[in-house]
């Protein structure tokens, strides 16, 4: 047959050959180990805790080399495409400190739009260039064009499924059509020339000479040695609209876009010796490729299971909602991408995770298991060291998208709302009160009238009496201006009174002795000031309330006694 003629045949109409293409995208002048990476989302709708994960080590491990990180869209499947998926995700993932140095990335008002020459980088934009590349490999007799149409390969699929399920052989079945579309590589030109006449469609399929049987050795940089059985399956290169598939885009667009890693996720490891075939058919050097383990999470009953888009923490946006700071986020991910990651925080604390180098073989083989514990833990640690004025920032923000009403109170007094975030921070060993945003408020609630409740009741075992006469006596003896010192001789002064113990030490050594000791009567007066029995440095919270506030809440405490 004469291919040449047939290709002219199929596609008669291009202007671009793959010679013009080639020169249009000449290979990237980068310095020696710059690696050049990419994300490459179907704008399907948000980002998923699992598409963060590649997207992470991509941007690391370009950034960290002096690389390139570029974005690509691929909508190549358009019934399954979300209006403004991939504006929402560019903002997602910027959230998130994942930022785009090429590609298809928003522009100043707000639309995606292409920044880099080796562009278009969205794949519906690229039709011209994959049917460049499908008329070549049909001139050169390693793909064709096969007429079956979508629905009597359906129509086959379905007969494999109702097969399977009545238990017959359906490996036969299966056999069956795969005889039936490899009869579609027997074709004449006459033929192909009748079907066009008629304007039936056709899709580009590749023509697989591989022998299963047959393995090539292959090193992929997270799952290790692998052996990869050659394909013979004639897969799907252009469908009938021209659009590519996954594969065939992968191979074109990794190429000329100068990928070096290709970063993605496990479910393509299947995948691969298609690749392999396709890039060897293209003449294409195949980049180097990472495939990373799905995120895991435990079931109720203790298993693990895929971490699926409807699972609590999918949802990338949601982070933003429940009130998790980003850094923590990205800092939980990085404890799950590197094993050493942790270890390296411990010693590096003050530095923020792009400090810190990120190491490929430090990878999890098998899945990342997911879980909130950890990732309020590390955001516990990283809110604590923020500063009053950074967590002031946050709160505020957060709060504007989410408690309009505490918002207005934080805005409201600034210097008041900082001086009780600055409670505790700084030292060496920081409060660790806030994990998220969300805990702001009944952390610090009751510093204002709008919020304070008697959350807690009085320490039990005690009698009204001692509460009442303990707050009566604290109100004619207190003196905002105070040293702590003399605050709180007063207190143990107050304790002697009552019966109670003003020395711990006395009280330990003889507990019987007293009605109770001085810790139990500040709590008296801590439930009163603030409502609850666990709050921050008490002299401090009636410095920042002020005299006022103070002596009318312990005012209402004795009329409520
Ligand atoms: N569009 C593919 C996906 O969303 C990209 C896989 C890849 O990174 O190559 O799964």
């Amino acid at each position: 047959m004469d291919f040449n003629y047939l290709a002219d045949l199929l596609f008669p109409n291009l202007t671009e050959t793959t010679e013009d293409i080639e020169k249009r995208f000449p290979p990237r002048n980068l310095p020696e180990g710059a690696k050049v990476t990419r994300f490459a989302p179907s704008p399907t709708g948000f980002v998923h805790f699992g598409g963060l994960f590649p997207s992470m080590v991509a941007e690391r491990l370009a950034h960290q080399s002096g690389g390139v990180f570029y974005l690509r869209i691929e909508d190549t499947d358009a019934k399954r495409e979300v209006e403004g998926a991939a504006e929402g995700l560019i903002k997602t993932l910027s959230t998130y400190g994942i930022n785009f140095d090429e590609g298809a990335i928003l522009d100043e008002s707000g639309k995606v739009a292409d920044h880099g020459i080796y562009g278009p980088y969205k794949q519906s934009m690229r039709g011209p260039i994959y049917q460049a590349f499908a008329k070549k490999l049909i001139s050169e007799g390693k793909a064709y064009p096969c007429f079956t149409t979508e629905e009597e390969l359906d129509e086959l699929q379905q007969v494999n499924k109702k097969e399977e399920i009545k238990n017959t052989n359906w490996q036969e079945e299966a056999e069956a059509r795969r005889a039936k579309m490899l009869a579609g590589r027997n074709f004449t030109i006459e033929e192909v020339e009748e079907h066009l006449k008629a304007g039936h469609p056709f899709v580009v399929r590749i023509l697989a000479m591989g022998d299963p049987e047959k393995k090539t050795k292959f090193t992929d940089l997270v799952k290790g040695s692998l052996e990869i059985p050659e394909n013979d399956e004639d897969f799907v290169l252009l469908k009938s609209d021209g659009i590519p598939t996954y594969h065939f885009a992968h191979a074109i667009d990794d190429h000329f876009m100068g990928t070096t890693h290709v970063i993605r996720g496990e479910e393509w490891l299947p995948s691969l010796a298609k690749h392999i075939q396709l890039f060897s058919y293209l003449g294409f050097k195949l980049p180097k490729y990472m495939h990373i383990a799905q995120i895991m999470r435990l079931d109720e009953n203790g298993n693990k299971k895929k971490l699926s888009k409807r699972d609590m923490g999918a949802n990338m946006d949601d982070y933003t909602r429940m009130g998790y700071s980003p850094e923590a986020v990205c800092e939980y991910v990085m404890t799950l991408l590197n094993s050493n990651y942790e270890e390296w925080h411990a010693q590096n604390a003050d530095k923020p995770y792009t400090a810190f180098p990120f190491n490929i073989k430090k990878m999890s083989v098998s899945g990342c298991l997911f879980d909130f514990g950890k990732l309020n833990d590390v955001s516990k640690n990283i809110v604590s060291r923020m500063s009053a004025d950074e967590v002031y920032e946050k709160v505020v923000d957060w709060a504007q998208k989410f408690d309009k009403e505490f918002a207005v109170e934080l805005t409201s007094d600034e210097d008041f709302a900082k001086k009780i975030l600055a409670i505790g921070r700084g030292g060496k060993k920081p409060r660790k009160d806030i994990t998220t945003w969300v805990d702001v408020k009944p952390y610090m609630g009751f510093f204002y009238d709008k919020y304070f409740a008697m959350i807690d009741s009085y320490t039990e075992g005690f009698k009204k009496d001692d509460i009442k006469k303990t707050l009566v006596s604290f109100l004619e003896t207190y003196d905002a201006n105070d040293e702590m010192n003399v605050w709180f001789d007063k207190i143990k002064k107050i304790a002697e009174e009552l019966g109670f113990a003003s020395d711990m030490k006395a009280y330990k050594a003889n507990p019987a002795a007293y009605k109770g000791n001085v810790a139990d009567i500040s709590s008296f007066i801590r439930v009163a000031v603030t409502g609850k029995q666990n709050a921050p440095d008490l002299y401090t919270v009636m410095q920042i309330i002020g005299e006022q506030k103070t002596r009318a809440r312990i005012e209402n405490a004795i009329k409520a006694l």
